[in-house]
């Protein structure tokens, strides 16, 4: 039987810069497109392997929909090409509304691509020109109504909160736009403001301020009232879903099972070793190779603990215990004591998980596990 695995591509090129972002991506660099696809190629030939099975497929970046037609036809033949795929295969295509056409679609649809992120972000015109974001909303609601009408109707929204400016009426109205959509699954996420960014430079400055804490938390407990109250369940801290449309491919990563990476800065995880392809293009058309990194018995039980919390329904004890051959307890002993008495862990049922508050101050609770 085969190892079924997950595999993500990453698709590195933007229009622009948004103000907040610190992703391996860049704008600019179209002249690469080719050449980058070419070289995708050359790693799935290599990476090919008759012993795996992919479970599920991210095509991520980046802003895949930049790539012309025929070069995401190349990338998804390529694939179909070196691998084989389970029968249900998950195979998502992040896109940004704005750089979708029906064309592109219709290329994704016979690709095989049966799920669509959208980086929607937020309603608000000015907050999206504060983002730096290439769209406006109606340019979302517009690639919304084409991938319906190109036959799909498993789709996302990225919605972002805690923006300098935004308010909870913002946020209440971008959820009402968003759900108006009819998406199957939302990612709300809080910004982080990175370093060496053009936001992190304006906040600095004093030009834009961001929410209180408090006044960022009353945003994400509107995005969990309001979709609960629409059928969606929270299954990890920033998603979203409706019965049974949560993304397979970040549940398996959190899970902890292998997957694989292609592409520049394109992560994977096989056989207990983590690699990184080269973050730089420049690097990655010269055929840098990944570098790797074994990760020990203590650091594969922390990760499956950070990773495991993420998800409202926690980490499975016989889970944890099939996978490191040790219990929760024999590998942290009365580590997280404090965070159940605290109330932000809970143990019941033979799994371990978040509160609700735990979920607010996660790295608190996780720092005691370390
Ligand atoms: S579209 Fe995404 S990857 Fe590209 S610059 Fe904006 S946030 Fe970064």
């Amino acid at each position: 039987m085969k190892k079924q695995v997950g595999l993500y591509v990453h698709i590195p090129f933007c229009a622009r810069k948004c103000a907040y972002c610190d992703f391996a991506s860049f704008a600019g660099r179209e002249a690469d497109m080719a050449p980058y696809v070419d070289r995708l190629l050359r790693e799935m030939a290599q990476k090919s392997d008759d012993g795996l099975e992919i479970a599920t497929l991210y095509v991520g970046g980046g802003t895949p929909s930049l790539l012309p037609d025929q070069l995401m036809a190349r990338v998804l033949n390529g694939l179909h090409r070196s691998f084989s795929f389970s029968e249900n295969a998950e195979c998502s295509c992040e896109c940004n509304p704005g750089t979708v056409t029906k064309e592109f679609l219709a290329v994704l649809k016979a690709g095989g691509i049966n799920r669509l992120s959208f980086g929607a972000q937020a309603s608000q015109e000015r907050l999206l020109r504060l983002l730096g974001r290439i769209h406006t909303w109606a340019q979302v609601e517009a690639s919304v109504e084409l991938a319906r009408e190109a036959g799909f109707s498993n789709i996302n929204l990225d919605l972002m909160l805690g923006l300098p400016t935004q308010t909870l009426a913002d946020v209440r109205q971008t959820l009402r736009s968003a759900l108006a959509l009819s998406p199957t699954h939302l990612s709300c996420y809080g910004l982080i403001v990175e370093e060496d960014t053009p936001m992190k430079a304006r906040i600095d400055q004093g030009l834009w301020e961001l929410p209180e804490e408090e006044a960022e938390r009353a945003m994400y407990e509107a995005c969990r009232e309001t979709l609960s109250a629409h059928g969606f369940s929270q299954y990890e801290i920033s998603n979203f879903a409706l019965p049974g449309f949560a993304c397979r491919h970040n549940v398996d990563c959190w899970k902890r099972k292998e997957y694989f990476g292609l592409g520049s800065a394109a992560c994977g995880f096989l056989s207990g070793v983590r690699y990184q392809n080269p973050p730089s293009l420049t690097d990655y058309l010269a055929g840098v190779p990944a570098e790797e990194t074994a990760i020990s018995p203590a650091d594969a039980r922390f990760e499956s603990v950070m990773l495991g919390l993420r998800m409202t329904e926690g980490l499975s004890e016989e889970e944890f215990f099939r996978m490191h051959g040790v219990t929760i307890d024999q590998a942290f002993g009365t580590k997280m004591e404090a965070s159940i008495r605290a109330g932000l862990l809970i143990r019941e049922n033979g799994r371990m998980r978040l509160t609700r508050r735990g979920m607010d101050v996660q790295n608190r609770v996780l720092v005691d596990f370390l």
